[in-house]
């Protein structure tokens, strides 16, 4: 059973981000603190206490806008309320400018022991445009701070397709975040969201502002650059030295169980009709007077189960587990899906392993359209 729980707060938000996020004042903050811990404890009682809790995740927003004392009550509740395995992976996600020293030793010492650093990029000039706030030595600071502290697992999050970025911009970034060898890297696409000051900017573009070709060339460098430095890519945009993959992430594609908390925050649990996927409510009025209000729940059928267990195994570079799927659901992948497999394989964007299914080089160019394949 893996934790997530959710920080919905930035100091400012940035040009393309639509997650559930935004500026609010300490007062709120420490409102909603005390909110998250209400849940925290409300949930632990559908959670046994025999269930080992293997990861935790505090992710936003931007966690480490809260002070070290709300973050460690935070932290404190869910060691209290749930069983934390000993060899739990424990992230959480830090802005540059709201990380700084005698915080990271204050994690470091409560417990956790990986940080996923919002970078985004080396260039001044592309964090101003994607409205960030901190600066390139921001970012080195808190990375050299996190090392001080004694965490050895960092993420570092880039950005590519940003407007204007050329192959040598992105090469640069690249360069400078390996020199520093962190154990794992993400990268993704911008892509322009509604309701973003990106999309009152470039319009309801579909598909990547620089225009396809440029998005997979610079995707394509990434994936090379990072393959040549010793970085495992495990996942359609996640880069990992051996051993470092991410356990939060993973156990999401492979659709482990998770107990998600905060505003807004998913949960996949067994419920008594079947698995649910629910969704907390995404008014922080309402969060605030009630945590333990869900806003969607649904029990998946096993179509929908089936659907997910593919479009989300074929992110991962090792595909789906065609084994564990004939375990869980009792058929084989084949079974339901010969005809989409062969199709798709004749046009070289699948390969067939002995129990695996997973997508080919070409096939990771055209991931949405094989994944819609494999949808009813
Ligand atoms: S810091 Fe992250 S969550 Fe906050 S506005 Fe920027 S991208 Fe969104």
């Amino acid at each position: 059973m893996q934790i997530y729980i959710h920080i919905p707060f930035c100091a400012r938000k940035c040009n393309y981000c639509d997650f559930l996020s935004g500026p609010a004042d300490a007062q709120v903050q420490e409102m909603y603190v005390n909110a998250l811990m209400h849940e925290i404890r409300g949930r632990s009682s559908s959670v046994g206490r025999n269930e080992k809790i293997t990861s935790i995740y505090f992710g936003g927003g931007t966690p480490s806008i809260l002070s070290a004392k709300q973050l460690g009550d935070i932290y404190a509740t869910v060691t209290q309320e749930y069983s934390v395995a000993d060899d739990a992976e424990i992230t959480i996600e830090v802005n540059p400018k709201s990380a700084d020293r005698d915080k990271l030793h204050f994690l470091r010492g409560m417990g956790f022991n990986r940080l996923s650093i919002g970078m985004q990029s080396t260039h001044q000039s592309e964090l101003e445009m994607l409205g960030r706030i901190h600066t390139y030595d921001d970012f080195l600071e808190c990375f050299i701070n996190a090392r001080d502290a004694g965490i050895k697992n960092i993420n570092v999050d880039i950005m590519t397709a940003i407007p204007g970025q050329t192959e040598q911009m992105l090469e640069a970034t690249l360069n400078k975040v390996i020199d520093l060898d962190p154990e794992h890297i993400s990268t993704y696409s911008l892509s322009i969201e509604h309701g973003t000051p990106f999309y009152e900017q470039f319009g309801d573009i579909e598909g990547p502002v620089v225009g396809e070709e440029t998005e997979r060339k610079l995707y394509w460098l990434t994936v090379d650059m990072l393959k040549a430095k010793g970085y495992r890519h495990y996942e359609i945009s996640n880069f990992a030295k051996p051993g470092f993959e991410s356990r939060h992430n993973t156990g999401y594609w492979r659709r482990n169980r998770y107990l998600g908390m905060g505003l807004g925050a998913s949960s996949y649990l067994p419920g008594a009709g079947g698995f649910e996927r629910c969704r907390n409510t995404t008014s922080l009025e309402t969060y605030l007077q009630n945590p333990m209000t869900r806003e969607e729940s649904s029990v998946l059928t096993r179509q929908e189960m089936i659907e997910e267990a593919m479009y989300l195994g074929l992110r991962l570079m090792d595909g789906v587990d065609t084994q564990a799927f004939e375990n869980e659901f009792g058929v084989s992948v084949r079974s339901i899906y010969a005809d989409v497999i062969d199709d798709l394989a004749a046009q070289g964007l699948v390969y067939e392993g002995a129990s695996s299914l997973s997508l080919t080089d070409l096939g990771l160019d055209y991931g949405n359209h094989v994944f819609a394949k494999f949808l009813k």
